[in-house]
């Protein structure tokens, strides 16, 4: 059907603090699976969240990626703040309406606590399945929880079916929507439209056809596969990374500053970053100086393969 569509990857940063080297460690991976195919890279900030993300940080992170030579063909750029989700509500919005219009979307007034007593600790991520309380609330009860003051959230509903997909490196998949997912939420009680929903709808237009990404994200993906689905979007191809961890198993996050961008673009030149990068991802034997466009030709998801990684130790000053 789509034999013309280019192929396209993109990085989906949250400017939410500096990248830090797993950040980084997953975008090298993102970059290499897209220049490899011969594809065109986008760029776009997920920027949803207003209490956690902030401008400056946006500028920080294209300025990042391009210090070690992460290029990106379209999308973000200083002056094209489309490409940020904040400025996007228009068309979540638009992708709401048309799932309230077949009747998926419905209002959950429930509490925190009650969220706690109407659901099952077991999704697939470990989050809880919400139970669909909220699924069958009469007119009159809705009405009576309005008028309470209780601002809902947006749930929609999901079907008995099961999403089948082939990850391109973590291998089959498969996911029953209503018992390891639940009703999840398109729109917070505050308005913010939620995660799952803008990356299916702006994957979607966007043309995006490769998603690399780490496999924290593997459970998020049947949501986004029937969500592209029900939007009349055709889902991208997945490859999940494995993830860097700490020794104690801990993953990586903005709170190690030792490992941010901050800090390694002091310690280190972009080439040393990119050789260690890549000897950890095991594409390269030893973590020799290297730049990204010099990894492309030898990249495999074979190579990498799904085993999480210990970060390498930075030790290297920049001659
Ligand atoms: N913005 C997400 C993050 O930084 C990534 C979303 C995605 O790749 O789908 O964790
Ligand atoms: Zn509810």
């Amino acid at each position: 059907m789509n034999q013309t569509k280019p192929i396209r990857g993109r990085f989906a940063p949250s400017p939410s603090g500096r990248m830090h080297l797993g950040n980084l460690f997953a975008a090298l991976l993102a970059w290499l699976d897209v220049r490899s195919l011969g594809g065109e890279m986008l760029l776009r900030m997920e920027d949803l969240d207003p209490d956690r993300c902030r401008p400056e940080y946006t500028l920080q992170l294209a300025d990042d990626l391009r210090w070690l030579g992460l290029d990106w063909d379209l999308g973000w750029q200083a002056d094209k703040p489309d490409f940020c989700q904040s400025s996007r509500t228009a068309y979540y919005e638009e992708a709401f309406h048309k799932l309230a219009r077949e009747g998926l979307v419905y209002p959950c007034y429930c509490s925190r606590k009650e969220l706690l007593a109407a659901s099952a600790p077991h999704a697939s991520d470990g989050a809880r399945v919400y139970s669909g309380r909220c699924r069958s609330l009469s007119a009159r009860e809705k009405a009576a929880l309005e008028q309470s003051g209780r601002r809902p959230a947006w749930r929609v509903a999901v079907p008995e079916e099961t999403i089948a997909f082939v990850d391109g490196n973590f291998g089959p998949q498969s996911e029953l929507l209503s018992r390891d997912c639940g009703d999840f939420i398109l729109r917070r009680s505050d308005g913010v439209y939620a995660y799952q929903l803008a990356v299916a709808e702006d994957d979607g237009r966007m043309g995006i056809t490769r998603v690399v990404r780490g496999w924290d994200l593997l459970s998020s993906t049947p949501r986004q596969i029937w969500l592209m689905g029900k939007l009349g979007y055709e889902p991208p191809a997945y490859c999940h990374a494995p993830l860097l961890c700490s020794p104690d198993g801990r993953r990586l996050s903005k709170r190690d500053r030792d490992l941010d961008m901050g800090v390694l673009r002091q310690k280190t030149t972009p080439e040393q970053l990119t050789g260690l990068l890549a000897y950890t991802a095991g594409l390269i034997d030893r973590p020799e100086p290297v730049r990204p466009y010099d990894l492309v030709k030898a990249f495999s998801w074979e190579k990498v393969g799904t085993q999480d990684r210990e970060p390498p130790e930075i030790s290297w000053k920049k001659q």
